[in-house]
């Protein structure tokens, strides 16, 4: 069952989504050498609650026998794709950071993802980032409804597929509003014209999870932490946009 939001809901999932871009803009100016990720966490979870809202991530279950998720954030570096934890990991020169946040504000939720250069970073690197955050716009503009998911999927790997990069086949996009993760499940590939139709009022998370080797990824010892399974990097960028008869509303961005 895939809800259907009313005007009145989407004014109060805008306003849990605006924070996100704020602090995403704030905790940028402290992406350097030398910065931990729990650093990283700090302070973007003190800008949450600052705001009157909650981080929605924290204590979200983990798979069996794995603790609850502990931070604010998913901070991942490199080759890891999502879901690292945020600890004493100091960033260096030509790493990519990977932030993913979210916000529960009187019982609706933002969720959203940005890739970071740390200080400068190989032309590869670079091209990965570039690529993704293209290709999670190419998503976006075909999720309107009347499309189907295989749609958005569809504009994703053909964005990225050409360039020599994977799309992560095990992990997806979702909806979300209410809760943290609701159907549909929004794969970053698809066949054109297939799947779920999209409807007016939908409000998914669109989150292309990309790599530079193959797609397949393992799961580090710590039960959370998603790395690709080759070590090849990996980049990821996350919006929540809200479906409508034209133009999808982009709500993380400020
Ligand atoms: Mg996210
Ligand atoms: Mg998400």
């Amino acid at each position: 069952m895939v809800r259907i939001y009313s005007e009145r809901e989407f004014a109060q999932i805008r306003k849990a989504c605006r924070i996100l871009p704020q602090a995403f803009d704030l905790v940028e100016k402290e992406i350097r050498p030398g910065v931990s990720t729990a650093e990283l966490n700090e302070i973007v979870d003190s800008f949450i609650r600052s705001h009157g809202a909650t981080p929605s991530f924290i204590g979200v279950p983990g798979p069996p026998g794995v603790k609850a998720f502990p931070a604010c954030c998913c901070i991942s570096v490199n080759d890891e794709v999502v879901h690292g934890i945020p600890g004493g990991r100091r960033l260096v020169e030509g790493d990519m950071v990977k932030i993913d946040a979210g916000t529960q504000l009187d019982g609706y939720f933002g969720d959203s993802a940005r890739s970071y250069p740390v200080g400068m970073i190989s032309p590869e690197r670079l091209r990965l980032l570039e690529a993704t955050r293209e290709s999670l716009l190419k998503g976006i503009e075909a999720a309107r409804a009347g499309n189907r998911i295989g749609d958005i999927g569809a504009a994703v790997a053909g964005h990225v597929e050409p360039l020599g990069f994977s799309v992560v086949r095990d992990m997806v996009g979702h909806g979300v509003g209410g809760a943290v993760h609701e159907a549909p499940e929004v794969p970053n590939f698809g066949r054109p014209g297939h799947g779920l139709r999209l409807k007016a009022g939908m409000c998914l998370a669109l989150e292309p999870m990309i790599n530079a080797g193959g797609w397949r990824i393992r799961v580090l010892a710590d039960g959370w932490t998603v790395a690709t399974a080759d070590g090849s990097d990996s980049a990821h960028f996350e919006h929540q946009i809200r479906v409508t008869d034209a133009e999808p509303e982009i709500l993380t961005l400020d």
